[in-house]
């Protein structure tokens, strides 16, 4: 299952068709695109249709629900419930939408499957960090060492009757930052399903959910590419009906003395988690596929791709930091080198040795 492809990163690039070339009856649906800031990321939302009116009324819809949700979910605005509950740490339960409470509720069952590498109190030790450039030396060892006393899903306090959330401890906060996007994306996808796009896709800086056929009724593919050479696609993953949402080190991370520190931390030492450069996860839901990429990347090689094997429906697509790619059981990845689009090779390969 070991390729030995040297140098390559996954980035998650989507081929569209923008104009229907049908092979069969002619459509003249077309692939509507929006790209804009949210999140603080960059989203992308297409949405296929004939009605070019009814696909923009759509693409606003999705982009208002995940303004919504990020009004709801934020740790980073005041005025959200998230920060209402990490005010009261330590003090107080707080009741809130049962939407928020249910996200949470969520994140805790993936924290229990993933044996706590996954873990939305991951703050206290992340707050001992800057990954945008500006750090220049390690964290004292025992801050470090202290903060893992206060990350644990286990004294998150939910009691259904109130749809209540209790911080335990006064030094404990949470935060979506590993399972919001991919949230988000499901809840913009099914806005704009409801409003009647048969196809489409949101895409998160990478993360994307795809849903439906491209105009010219072919699948979706997502490009894996090496981010160096961005136009050259090593492989493609067909994605209809599917999410592809890829956690790495190659955006936000510091560089102290030549070594490289990535933004996800293991919540059992407090230290930016090693052994792995890209977590690529493939499965239905975007918002499971964003929280197995993240526990994942904590679990390294070896236990994260054990995991993964687990779940049925779940695969997986790995570089280990020597530069070698791992592949679950059951991934099949379409390799089309040097070409430029997937309709004009029809290789389809497993990857295994
Ligand atoms: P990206 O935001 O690049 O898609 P991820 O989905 O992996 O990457 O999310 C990383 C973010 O998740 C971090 O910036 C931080 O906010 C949060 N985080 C870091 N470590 C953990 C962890 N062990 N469990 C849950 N969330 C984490
Ligand atoms: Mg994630």
């Amino acid at each position: 299952m070991l390729h030995r492809l040297s140098l390559f990163f996954i980035v998650c690039l989507l081929l569209i068709q923008t104009q229907a070339i049908a092979k069969g009856a002619p459509s003249s649906a077309k692939a509507h695109k929006k790209v804009l800031l949210l999140m603080g990321t960059r989203f992308e939302l297409v949405a296929v249709s004939e009605n070019e009116q009814l696909a923009n009324n759509a693409i606003d819809a999705g982009v208002n629900e995940i303004k919504r949700i990020e009004a709801l979910i934020s740790e980073w605005q005041p005025t959200s419930q998230t920060s209402a509950i990490n005010r009261a740490a330590g003090s107080m339960p707080v009741s809130v939408d049962p939407e928020l409470y249910n996200l949470i509720s969520r994140s805790i069952k993936i924290s229990r499957l993933t044996d706590g590498a996954f873990d939305i109190s991951f703050a206290a030790a992340y707050k001992l960090w800057k990954f945008d450039g500006s750090m220049t030396r390690l964290p004292a060892p025992e801050d470090v060492a202290a903060s893992v006393k206060h990350i644990g899903y286990q004294r998150i306090k939910l009691n259904p009757a109130n749809y209540s959330v209790y911080l335990e401890d006064p030094e404990m906060k949470i935060g979506f930052g590993a399972i919001g996007k991919g949230y988000a994306a499901n809840r913009a996808r099914d806005v704009m399903r409801k409003m009647g796009i048969k196809a489409g896709v949101v895409n998160a800086a990478g993360d994307m959910t795809t849903w439906g056929k491209q105009p010219d009724g072919q699948p979706w593919y997502v490009g894996i590419a090496d981010p160096a050479e961005k136009e050259k696609v090593f492989s493609w993953l067909m994605a209809s009906e599917t999410a592809i949402v890829t956690s790495g080190d190659y955006e936000k991370f510091a560089q102290i003395d030549g070594k490289r520190y990535g933004h996800i931390i293991d919540p059992r030492t407090g230290y930016p988690a090693t052994g792995l450069k890209s977590v690529t996860i493939i499965c239905p839901d975007a918002e499971l596929a964003d929280a197995l990429a993240t526990a994942t990347y904590v679990l390294g090689p070896e236990d994260g791709l054990y995991l993964i094997n687990q779940l049925k429906g779940v695969e997986c697509l790995l570089i280990t930091d020597k530069d070698e790619m791992l592949a679950s059981d059951n991934l099949s990845l379409h390799f089309y080198q040097n070409r430029k689009s997937p309709e004009k090779n029809n290789k389809t390969a497993k990857a295994q040795p």
